[in-house]
């Protein structure tokens, strides 16, 4: 199937590039920008090989790499954002970035085109009020690898419209995800469960209860959790985690929520995980989700 509607992605890092592959996937037209060049760039050579390495496991037809491809159209800033459906932002998890995001997209988009961010834990009923249209923002938050998890969690903000919804829904299975829908509160339902599990397992280690390996062992093995906590810490990014823990925190206003200092230690230290080659696990090549 292919579509004229155009979706933009904003930040082609793992997230973006994983929902401009998914969404050009779907046979939509995908504008994705980053900050320069070398970022969309570098997005577009993880989405090529993630898609050859499901044509070697014989998932995909050679052919339909190539067409995947040819519909995703890199960009920097804002440029295009204009003749968008959808803008869907995957930008760092900083507050100030998504509301100066929105702010402008509020501006340059006009009522038809809906704003979804994929924000892991801020306000969305926050980042809404500052597009000055919050009826048609709302929260998009797909899962790491974007790829492979089948959920996207739909985030109500307090001023979102139902018919934002509504659509919001029908994009997401329209990409082959099940959405879910919830209501704009800190960390929503999947943070602010997800997390604190992780942020236990690091106190675990921190306290020395046991070594990084046994930790996920033990969830793997005991829980069925498909991988453990920390390893799951390192594909998400702990800087993210730490932003994460530090909402819950604060949104909650309970210390329950406090990070644990060895993961606020490591995010100082740039070890960030698999991103930055180093989290609990050392990640020598790089390799793409
Ligand atoms: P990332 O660091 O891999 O990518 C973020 C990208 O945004 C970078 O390439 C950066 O250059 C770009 N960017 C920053 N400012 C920009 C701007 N003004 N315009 C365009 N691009 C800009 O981060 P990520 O892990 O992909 O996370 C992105 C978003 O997705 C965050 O809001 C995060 O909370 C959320 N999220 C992350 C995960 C996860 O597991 N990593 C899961 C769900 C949601």
């Amino acid at each position: 199937m292919t579509t004229s509607q155009r979706i933009m992605v904003i930040g082609a890092g793992q997230m973006g590039s994983g929902i401009a592959q998914v969404a050009a996937q779907a046979g939509y037209q995908v504008l994705l920008s980053d900050l320069d060049q070398e970022m969309t760039a570098r997005a577009l050579q993880t989405i090529e090989a993630r898609l050859q390495r499901e044509v070697e496991r014989a998932h995909a037809p050679p052919a339909g790499c190539a067409s995947v491809l040819a519909r995703i159209t890199p960009t920097t800033g804002l440029e295009g954002c204009e003749g968008s459906d959808w803008v869907i932002e995957a930008a760092s998890e900083r507050l100030e970035l998504k509301r100066k995001l929105f702010r402008e997209l509020g501006q340059r988009t006009g009522k038809a085109t809906i704003l979804a961010s994929n924000t892991s834990s801020l306000s969305i009923t926050e980042i809404a009020a500052a597009s000055g249209s919050p009826r048609r923002v709302i929260g998009m938050h797909f899962m790491n690898p974007v790829p492979r998890m089948m959920l996207v969690e739909v985030i109500q903000g307090l001023d979102t419209a139902e018919a934002t919804s509504t659509a919001t829904m029908e994009l997401a299975r329209s990409l082959g995800k099940e959405p879910v829908l919830v209501k704009d509160y800190p960390g929503f339902i999947s943070n602010r469960l997800l997390l604190p599990l992780i942020n236990e397992a690091i106190f675990a280690v921190h306290e020395g209860v046991a070594e990084v390996e046994a930790v996920d062992r033990i969830m793997q093995l005991g829980m069925n959790h498909p991988m453990g906590p920390l390893a799951l810490a390192d594909l998400i990014g702990l800087d993210t985690c730490l932003a994460i823990m530090e909402i819950l925190q604060q949104g909650f206003g309970d210390d329950k929520y406090r990070p644990c200092p060895l993961l606020v230690k490591m995010v100082r230290a740039g070890r960030l995980g698999r991103k930055s080659g180093q989290g609990f696990y050392p990640y020598p090549a790089s390799r793409p989700l």
